[in-house]
């Protein structure tokens, strides 16, 4: 029995949504055209054709994988973020929509001094030394060292997986060469004996769900990705405490931080940098969606007496 394409798409379709899943006319055809190497552009012209019992059966056991909860990305292995494609698997969060604000930011301070379309609050640099601490994929900063002018980029993470991820995305888009990559827990790697390593500026994308929201989120999430990129303990703010005094330490004069944060972390992740006399000028910034997103500070000048 062979069947047509266009025939395939909706039984593929009506599957999806008996399983509860939310895009199931997008992903019956993501999976077809992954499995056929098929542009999504060039999908329409193949809805007449026909496609053999083995193709059919193949693309059923997708289908079914999909209708189980596994989300599309790991499936095709990969994500678009800022117009770069990720590869990804489950030892790397998927890449979100709601982090390109920070990184946008991140690429117009270093290429135009801006933060939120207003003029830095401090001198803009000629280069930048990024890190992004808890790189995951490497999105945040293989994005930051594609897009951005004079900027030498680090990645650091605790995974070593999500590591070899992220070095394969960087040589995917171009960048392997220009990045470095650090194994360990938050800015651990950069504690030499002698002399802490420091940055113009330090991004984190951080996991900041509270525990008990974990078990309530969608099954592709909860089940799938890494709770180690998700979990932020009991209030999901046990990463900025561990982060925010210790970024102070890894900052070069007028050095900024740009943390991602939970929709409704703004004030208390504010109130930890304020809390610290070693930041200024703490900002915040909201995502597309018009949600807290972005959190900003920069290491304070030196007091005059
Ligand atoms: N934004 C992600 C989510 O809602 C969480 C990312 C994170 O914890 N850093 O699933």
């Amino acid at each position: 029995m062979s069947m047509r394409v266009k025939e395939l798409m909706n039984i593929g379709q009506a599957q999806l949504e008996k399983c509860g899943v939310a895009d199931a006319a997008i992903d019956s055809k993501q999976l077809y055209c992954f499995l056929m190497h098929v542009p999504n552009s060039k999908l329409i012209l193949e809805y007449q054709r026909t496609i053999d019992d083995a193709q059919c059966d193949e693309y059923f056991k997708l289908l079914d994988r999909r209708s189980a909860g596994e989300p599309l990305q790991y499936i095709v292995g990969f994500q678009e973020f800022m117009g770069l494609t990720f590869r990804v698997n489950p030892s790397v969060l998927i890449p979100r929509m709601d982090t390109e604000v920070l990184v946008e930011n991140a690429v117009s301070i270093v290429n135009e001094g801006k933060f939120g379309g207003e003029e830095l609050p401090v001198k803009h640099k000629k280069d930048y030394e990024v890190l992004d601490v808890g790189c995951g994929s490497g999105a945040i900063g293989i994005s930051i060292a594609k897009l951005g002018k004079r900027v030498k980029v680090t990645c650091s993470d605790i995974s070593k997986d999500a590591l070899t991820v992220a070095e394969k995305n960087a040589s995917l888009n171009g960048v392997g060469k220009d990045i470095e990559f650090k194994s360990g827990d938050l800015l651990e790697p950069f504690k030499g004996h002698f002399k802490k390593r420091k940055f113009d500026m330090i991004v984190s994308n951080p996991p900041y769900i509270r525990s008990d929201v974990i078990p309530t989120l969608q099954r592709e999430i909860k089940e799938h990705e890494p709770i180690l990129a998700l979990d932020g303990g009991p209030d999901g703010l046990d990463q900025y405490r561990r982060l925010i005094p210790d970024v102070a330490d890894h900052l070069n004069k007028e050095g900024i931080v740009m943390l991602e944060i939970g929709y409704d972390q703004m004030d208390a992740v504010k109130g930890l940098f304020k809390a610290d006399e070693r930041f200024e000028n703490v900002m915040g910034l909201q995502d597309l969606a018009g949600r807290d997103r972005v959190v900003f500070a920069t290491l304070a000048g030196k007091k005059k007496k």
